[in-house]
């Protein structure tokens, strides 16, 4: 197995009826990672993993839509340690410069792991490497490599983030899209459809997911957006989606 990435959440600011906010399920067979923990994340992630089972996970920002279930997961810790289904504390990779940082501390049950932008390590022969985006709040997009294939995970950002070089080859991009194309300009702390697709053009992406939607307009017409200014492959992020990389 090379990487496998679920969808456990979608949508921007709150969940729509039964879905869930930012969080995405990150497997290789060496561990089962957490990219975002958003709302409702935790109900969809033990559909497929055990609290026992879960190594790591990487925080793309503080906002609530990609941590609300944190402090949950850290009630899980507790009890998967209590219960001896887990012998190790959680590690939670996050953004130190963060003031909420201290947060990702909890007794023996979990603990933050500070990393900041430029950073790069390997965990179990996943590299992970980390730049910050322009967001109104500490945001760092994500590099999955492992098995010579390539994963971008961009959590928010707006389109002055450079970026490109930071994607350079990725064989997936899941990128936000919070906007639609005709709001182009007007943002500077999301994407929309059209920019998020020409950095994946000028980064040579191979395939693109559009995830982090907006709760106005018709969704369908984001990849169809996104298809005039990016040549690969688009999706719209469905939950429970599986994606071979
Ligand atoms: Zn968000
Ligand atoms: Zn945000």
């Amino acid at each position: 197995m090379k990487m496998k990435l679920t969808i456990l959440g979608r949508w921007g600011a709150y969940p729509e009826a039964g879905e869930s906010t930012a969080g995405y399920l990150l497997q290789t067979d060496r561990g089962n990672y957490l990219l975002d923990c958003g709302s409702g994340v935790l109900s969809k992630a033990w559909q497929y993993i055990t609290p026992g089972e879960l190594k790591g996970v990487f925080l793309s920002h503080f906002h609530q839509d990609h941590k609300a279930d944190l402090g949950c997961l850290q009630y899980a810790m507790k009890f998967a340690l209590v219960f001896g289904w887990r012998q190790d504390r959680l590690k939670i990779y996050a953004n130190k410069k963060e003031p909420h940082f201290p947060e990702l501390f909890y007794d023996e049950y979990t603990a933050g792991i500070g990393v900041e932008s430029g950073d790069s390590l390997e965990i179990d022969g996943l590299r992970v490497s980390f730049q910050e985006t322009v967001h109104d709040g500490y945001n760092l997009a994500m590099r999955f490599e492992y098995g010579g294939k390539v994963l971008i995970y961009t959590g928010d950002m707006g389109p002055k983030s450079e970026l490109t070089d930071f994607c350079r080859g990725a064989d997936l991009l899941l990128g936000e899209t919070s906007l639609f194309e005709e709001e182009s300009g007007m943002v500077e702390t999301h994407m929309t459809t059209k920019e998020l697709a020409l950095l994946a053009e000028k980064a040579q992406a191979k395939n693109l997911i559009l995830t982090h939607f907006p709760h106005k307009g018709d969704l369908n017409r984001m990849p169809r957006e996104a298809s005039r200014y990016f040549s690969g492959a688009v999706r719209l992020a469905e939950i429970g989606d599986i994606h071979q990389i």
